[in-house]
Order: C-alpha cells, then structure tokens, then sequence
C-alpha cells in the first residue's frame, strides 16, 4: 500500500528514500520514481488505532 504510490509523471511504481515523522500521525516520505528517476514527497497519515493510543499519567503531571 505505502510502496503503491504512483510517480505523478509517469504513473509508474515508487520507491521510498527517506522516511521521516512529519508529526504524530503523518509520515513525510521521499520517493524516486523506479522508472523515470522523477523524485517527489507524500505525507502519509497513519491510520492504525494503536498509533493513537495516549500515554496520560497522573503521576507525570507537573505541579504548576
Ligand atoms: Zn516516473
């Protein structure tokens, strides 16, 4: 699914450079075109529920 991205030129298949966190939900990714070299970004939302679990602790509060 992730590799699946079409190169915007040519349509063909990419693959990913670079793989960074944009923020907490949102992959930035550098990809190359395999065909034409073309390179080009995406920013990828994470969609698995785990990745939204909130670590919240009490104890971890700051007294202000
Ligand atoms: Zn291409």
């Amino acid at each position: 699914m992730a590799q699946g991205i079409p190169c915007p030129l040519c349509a063909s298949a990419s693959r990913v450079l670079e793989t960074r966190m944009a923020n907490d939900v949102v992959l930035r990714r550098r990809r190359e075109c395999t065909v034409c070299r073309f390179r080009f970004s995406t920013l990828e939302r994470i969609i698995s529920p785990a990745r939204f679990r909130v670590d919240w602790d009490p104890l971890a509060q700051k007294a202000s």
